[in-house]
Order: C-alpha cells, then sequence, then structure tokens
C-alpha cells in the first residue's frame, strides 16, 4: 500500500475543518473542539484533545497531521527583539520574529506589554528589492496558511505568551501580496474566535504593491491595516530600487491607494528605506509631499538596516532628521522606525535563512551597541 501524505489539519479554516469532520461521518460541532484545541490551545497531538472520543482522536490521526514548524535555533537581540529559525515540514526555512515595543531595556521579552510578532508570508521573495537580504535569495515556495498562521502558534508557546497580547505585522521574508490566497485564509484562522482571535485591526500587511492583488484586498470583508513599501519618489528611482515598479508604477499605485477603502481616522502608511545620497535628499523630501497629496497616509522612515552584500549606507541621523522635518512641516505624519534586533540580523530585510551564523562576533557586538543608540 502507498501511505499518502496526511494534510495539515491547522491549515484549515473553521468552516473547512467542520466539512472535513462531516465528509468522515462525523458531527460537525466537533470542529470547533478541534480548532480549539491547535489554535487556542496550541496543542499538536490529537491523543491529547481530551474533550473528544478515542475513536474520534484515532479517526483523526489517520487522516490529518498537526504540522507545526519546528525551531532549528533561537537568537535574543540586546533590545529583547527574539528571532526563530523554523524548519517546515519540507524541510525549508523561515524567521519569524518577536519584538518588544516597549522594552526597559530589561532581556525579557516578557516584561513588555506590548508585542509585534513579525510574520514570513515565503520562503525567500522574487520582489528582488535592491536593499534587501531576503529579496538577495529570490523565491523558494509559498508558505500555506497553516505555516503562516503557526508562526504565531510557535511564538507564543516558546516565548511563553499564551494570553498575552500582540500585534501581527507581515514584514518578514516573502511579499504577501504575492501569496495572495494562503495569506488572507492565513488571516481567518488567526481572526477566528475559535482561536487566537486576533482581529485583523491588529494585524499590518506590507506590501511593494502587487496592483491586481491590492485591488483585490480592497472588496475584502475584513482588512488588515495596509502599509506600502514605497522607498522612492520618482518612477526612475523607484524602478532600480523596488523592481516591480517596472510593472505597476507609483502613479498606478498611488492611483490605487487613493481609492483604497478606509474607515474613519485609518490611514495607510508609506514606508520609505533611506538609502544615504540616494533617496535621501530634501528634494526627495518634498518630491514625497507633493506625491502624497490628496491620500489619507502617514510615512514611516526605515533608515537602512546595513548588512554584508547590500550597496547602500545607511545615512546619519542629522540626514533623516533633516528629512522628517520637511515632510512634517508641510502637514504630513513622519515617524521614523528604530532598529530592532539588528545585533541579529532580525531587523527589517535582514532576514534570510542562513541567518547571523557567518556574522563576525566583533562586528555582531559592535551592532548590538548601535542599537541601544536607536
Ligand atoms: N514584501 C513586503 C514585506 C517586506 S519587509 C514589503 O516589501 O513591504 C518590510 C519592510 O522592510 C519593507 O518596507 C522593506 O522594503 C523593508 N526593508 C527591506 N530591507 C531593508 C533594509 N535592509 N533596511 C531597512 N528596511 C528594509
Amino acid at each position: 500500500m502507498v501511505t499518502q501524505l496526511k494534510s495539515d489539519i491547522a491549515g484549515l479554516e473553521l468552516p473547512e475543518l467542520e466539512q472535513a469532520l462531516v465528509d468522515l461521518g462525523q458531527p460537525r460541532f466537533h470542529g470547533r473542539q478541534v480548532f480549539q484545541w491547535i489554535h487556542k490551545r496550541g496543542v499538536a497531538d490529537f491523543g491529547l484533545m481530551s474533550d473528544l472520543s478515542r475513536e474520534l482522536r484515532t479517526t483523526l490521526a489517520d487522516h490529518f497531521e498537526i504540522q507545526t514548524p519546528s525551531v532549528v535555533r533561537r537568537e535574543q537581540s540586546a533590545d529583547g527583539t527574539t528571532k526563530l529559525l523554523l524548519r517546515l515540514a519540507d524541510g525549508k526555512r523561515i524567521e519569524t520574529v518577536c519584538i518588544p515595543e516597549n522594552p526597559s531595556g530589561s532581556p525579557d521579552v516578557l516584561d513588555a506589554d506590548r508585542l509585534t510578532f513579525c510574520l514570513s508570508t515565503q520562503v525567500g521573495c522574487a520582489m528582488r528589492c535592491a536593499f534587501c537580504l531576503t529579496g538577495k535569495m529570490g523565491i523558494d515556495r509559498n508558505l500555506t496558511a497553516g505555516e503562516i498562521a503557526g508562526q504565531v502558534r510557535v511564538l507564543v508557546r516558546e516565548l511563553n505568551l499564551t494570553d498575552h497580547r500582540f500585534n501581527i505585522v507581515l514584514m518578514g521574508m516573502g511579499e504577501p501580496l504575492h501569496n495572495y490566497e494562503e495569506t488572507m485564509k492565513a488571516l481567518r484562522i488567526l481572526a477566528d474566535e475559535y482561536g487566537m482571535a486576533v482581529s485583523p485591526r491588529r494585524v499590518t500587511l506590507s506590501t511593494v504593491g502587487v496592483l491586481p492583488a491590492l485591488e483585490r484586498l480592497a472588496t475584502e470583508p475584513v482588512m488588515p491595516n495596509l502599509a506600502i513599501s514605497l522607498h522612492a519618489t520618482t518612477e526612475a528611482q523607484r524602478d532600480l530600487l523596488v523592481p516591480i515598479n517596472r510593472k505597476y508604477s507609483i502613479e498606478e499605485l498611488l492611483n490605487t491607494c487613493r481609492r483604497f477603502p478606509l474607515k474613519r481616522r485609518e490611514r495607510i502608511t508609506f514606508e520609505y528605506v533611506m538609502l544615504k545620497d540616494v533617496n535621501d535628499t530634501p528634494d526627495d523630501a518634498r518630491r514625497l509631499v507633493r506625491l502624497l497629496t490628496g491620500i489619507k497616509g502617514k510615512v514611516n522612515l526605515l533608515p537602512l538596516n546595513e548588512a554584508a552584500g547590500i550597496p547602500f549606507e545607511r545615512p546619519s541621523d542629522a540626514a533623516v532628521n533633516r528629512f522628517a522635518r520637511i515632510l512634517s512641516e508641510r502637514g504630513v505624519t513622519v515617524s521614523v522606525r528604530k532598529s530592532r534586533g539588528r545585533d541579529i540580523r532580525a531587523a527589517c530585510g535582514q532576514l534570510i535563512t542562513e541567518s547571523s551564523r557567518d556574522a563576525a562576533p566583533g562586528r555582531r557586538l559592535a551592532m548590538a551597541m548601535s542599537t541601544q543608540a536607536g
């Protein structure tokens, strides 16, 4: 007999799980119990689902498995950021990060009251942005909904965060709108009240702007917050920095943003990686203001996280502040992202599966110290 690969029950939304039970000749209502065991209580063994009959547990185990990414390595940054290197069922590796929002300087992540989970949506990335390490790898494959939501289960278990509130940003490896179906399905699994119950309002989807997918996102009944990786103020410059711009230009992207349905007080975040002497001039700042006219948006400046292999430099704090001032003086809300976890290469754009194994200890220490300075 050929052994069939069992499918991953953790990748099913509740209605799918209920249907699967019906297909097995079981009552639908057990779906909620199973979903709760997996997603709310983090149980990865049917045998432990004590309120199900022995027969049902055996039937489930015959047909399904509960896939959970396994932790290959855990790295802790001086600022409290934790990065997990995870291995998926097929041996592929991804990284997922937990960032404390208000670290007391103590490395104890559990003290921080607000946490952000930074999840990956693909193994690698196809977008090849010029300053991003993940982009250098190219794309390997999409993650399944189970693998995307599974990162949350692993973070909660590994960091003892049961019942802890957290936000989610889809800013790990990959382009979420290049893996639309599974990403949106993962968000529905995470939002389910019988599971983690993470409201989409606590989720931010960050994208380079894959336009057809962005237009589709605008029609979703429940939507995450939106962040757009803009990074440039002229088409020529963005063509080079964010190559998908050659297909979906700044002009089209911003027109789509103008039409994007936002509720009262909601705003689109425009991310802007700052590269020394490339896109950090006062002219760039003024052009950015003009581009965003008429859009309910705010700007998040991301001074480049430098890494070997990235052919750009981080601008000085003075250049970043000058840029920020030009925006705010013209009425654009602006913030500067603090780099978190740079010493363990867990900062934005630094996620690659090889991780920091090859970083020399001296360099890592130097980076840890510069992280402290913000
Ligand atoms: N594919 C999504 C998510 C990527 S990561 C997107 O592009 O939006 C989230 C943010 O980190 C993006 O804005 C990305 O451009 C930015 N980023 C990538 N490399 C970076 C680096 N080296 N330093 C700072 N930010 C970087």
